[in-house]
């Protein structure tokens, strides 16, 4: 049983040991207004954990007693949320008296891709509301190339949508209206080496919104076409260079901003000009969700065995690359 808990979705999933999701349930927190309130969120999470649970292995046709190994979130995310998992996960690894194993969210992202589109050793481009990496293994890690240096993309998209009465997540509805345009208003593009720069995009674009010339000379379309093409070309230009210092044949597209066909789209041109195959995370797998949880515990613990409940304490700031890939060679 794979537990997520390090932001806005409760999601509980059951895989077997060859790979197999029997089932995944999501509980996901909407704001009603801003944006994702920590203390709001374990509310919700509290609320309706073992109601989720309880789906779980109702659409797994199994009991609580048939799990074998409980894995969880142990990082990165937002510690009160985080906290939640660590505890009910321990819980339930006491009480079934069964194993335990902490887990990175970001390196479950990338093995959930990996078994899902049965590729090997992508470059992963990792677009999310809480998280923008570029990584790929190498010397017994997911080492990260690229990554965002202050906003997320899917954190962009979303305070834009927000800014312009679009009902959280926003990132859908602003694709739509991107489509409706091929108008494109000039707008800060901030790379930095390797790294993007996201909150000087967000400040011109409100700039743009607030400007007299809004409705008379450029309508919303023309903002969210002019706003997705730069910050889409900025992860374009950054992943493009890591797959050529790498020389990855493969090339993985995960997280929620992955069901955008327009960066689908700009991805696979520049794998394909490298000769690299591309895929895309199925929508079910690219979001935050606790079958990736399940697969990557398993992972960990054929390589390594469990946890010691010492062990399994939250680290809301790890990064992918600060831990070894001992099931990878
Ligand atoms: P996650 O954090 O991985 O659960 O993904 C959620 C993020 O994906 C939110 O920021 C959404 O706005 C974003 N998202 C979902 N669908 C799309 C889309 N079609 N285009 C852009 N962003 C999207
Ligand atoms: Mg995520």
């Amino acid at each position: 049983m794979g537990i997520e808990s390090t932001a806005h979705t409760w999601s509980v999933g059951i895989v077997d040991f060859s790979g197999n999701v029997l089932s995944l349930v999501n509980d996901m927190f909407i704001p009603e207004k801003g944006g994702i309130h920590p203390i709001l969120v374990r509310e919700q999470h509290l609320n309706n954990f073992i109601n989720v649970i309880n789906r779980t292995l109702s659409e797994a046709s199994i009991s609580i007693r048939d799990i074998d190994l409980i894995a969880f979130s142990k990082s990165p995310g937002l510690g009160p949320i985080l906290k939640i998992g660590a505890q009910v996960s321990r819980l339930l690894s006491q009480l079934l008296d069964i194993p335990i194993v902490a887990v990175n969210h970001c390196i479950a992202h990338v093995e959930i891709g990996r078994l899902m589109c049965k590729i090997e050793d992508p470059l992963t481009l990792y677009v999310s509301g809480g998280n923008t990496i570029v990584s790929a293994f190498e010397s017994e890690r997911y080492q990260i190339f690229g990554e965002t240096l202050d906003i997320p993309i899917g954190n962009l998209i979303d305070s834009f949508a927000r800014d312009v009465g679009i009902p959280h997540p926003g990132g859908p509805r602003v694709e739509q209206l991107a489509k409706k345009s091929s108008k494109y208003l000039s707008l800060p593009y901030v790379v930095k080496g390797m790294d993007l720069s996201f909150s000087g995009l967000y400040s011109a674009v409100k700039r743009l919104l607030e400007s007299k010339d809004f409705r008379n000379n450029y309508n919303l379309n023309d903002v969210a076409h002019s706003l997705q093409e730069t910050a889409f070309a900025m992860l374009t230009e950054v992943t493009e260079r890591a797959l050529a210092h790498t020389g990855k044949k493969e090339v993985l597209l995960t997280g929620g901003v992955a069901a955008n066909k327009n960066l689908q789209e700009k991805i696979k041109y520049i794998s394909d000009e490298h000769d690299a195959r591309f895929e895309v995370v199925p929508v079910r797998y690219a979001g935050d969700n606790g079958a990736m949880i399940g697969w990557t515990g398993i992972l960990r613990y054929k390589a390594l065995g469990e946890n010691t409940i010492s062990d399994t304490q939250i680290n809301p700031k790890e990064r992918m690359d600060q831990i070894t890939i001992p099931w990878r060679s």
